[in-house]
């Protein structure tokens, strides 16, 4: 039986013991419910390192592990939390290193995008861990993850969907991102006096405005859908986060397959999945696990 620890880190900390490939024991949180504790942006590397340790710790309730995952925002490479724009404070910090000299006795730490992570906790329990998974997470932001993860950069929600100059809505200040579009935060700048809820109500009920923005966040996820197939090849393609709710699949499907004709590329099917933390967490124990 393989055990192994996987942590999912953003606001907050969750963390859970996996076995086989599934969750085996309650999820932990730091900071608890309802306390008064601060979340993860006003601590320092350092102490975000030792709560993850603590948490690692107790999940694994005295038995041994053979690896540990952690899934953190941002771009990582190597271990090292290259660019967190979220958690500006860890930038630069070797999570893994770090954490890894703080485990006794040693245990293998993989550290690894969180949407990254959840493709593979999507991959893990969907039983596809021999396929390529892709996912956009869509929430205030957007997260993309592939699964099996590779080293690089795959910031997929940076991709580029449009050359409109005024499309500057995305939260790193690039021009014409799909998280600019698609993201909750840049739709909220878009309609000052709507939320997100009440624009896509609002293009139901037949308001122009709203609808062709509907029509254009549609194109948008089904624009970085093409660009990831004409790169990395056709596959399943996963939507999931609170925002996924906004999917309409039926004009997604079509605008992709508008956006992908050739031959070899053809053949992707999109789904929307509920991934919250516990898919997440399993999704990184599965890969500290095949990391090795
Ligand atoms: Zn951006």
């Amino acid at each position: 039986m393989s055990r192994a620890i996987g942590v999912l880190a953003m606001e907050h900390i969750a963390v859970g013991l996996v076995e086989d490939g599934a969750l085996a024991g309650p999820v932990r949180v730091y900071p608890p419910l309802g306390s008064p504790s601060v979340g993860l942006h006003a601590m320092p590397p350092e102490q975000i390192a030792e709560a993850i340790r603590t948490e690692i710790v107790a999940a694994a309730g005295g038995l041994g592990v053979d690896a540990v995952g952690i899934g953190f925002p941002g771009i990582i490479r190597g271990g090292v939390v290259q660019d967190s724009p979220n958690l500006r404070q860890v930038k630069g910090f070797k999570l893994q290193a770090t954490l890894a000299s703080m485990l006794s006795p040693a245990v293998p730490v993989h550290v690894l995008n969180d949407a990254d992570a959840v493709a593979a906790g999507i991959a893990a329990k969907r039983g596809h861990l021999g396929e390529l998974i892709r996912v956009w997470t869509l929430g205030s932001g957007v997260g993309y993850g592939r699964y099996p993860a590779t080293d690089g950069i795959w910031e997929g929600g940076h991709i580029v969907v449009t050359l409109d100059p005024r499309e500057k809505y995305c939260g790193c200040g690039g021009v014409g991102h799909l998280e600019g579009i698609v993201g909750g935060r840049s739709m909220r700048l878009r309609f000052l006096d709507r939320e997100p809820d009440e624009v896509f109500t609002d293009a139901k009920a037949g308001d122009e405005r709203c609808a062709a923005f509907v029509t254009t966040w549609h194109r948008a996820l089904a624009a970085a859908m093409a660009t990831s197939v004409h790169l990395d090849g056709p596959g399943r393609l996963f939507v999931a986060g609170p925002n996924a709710r906004f999917v309409d699949l039926h004009p997604l499907d079509r605008y992709l397959h508008e956006m992908v004709t050739l031959s070899p590329v053809q053949g992707s099917s999109i789904e929307i999945v509920e991934a919250g933390d516990e898919t997440a967490i399993v999704g990184a124990a599965v890969h500290a696990e095949r990391a090795g």
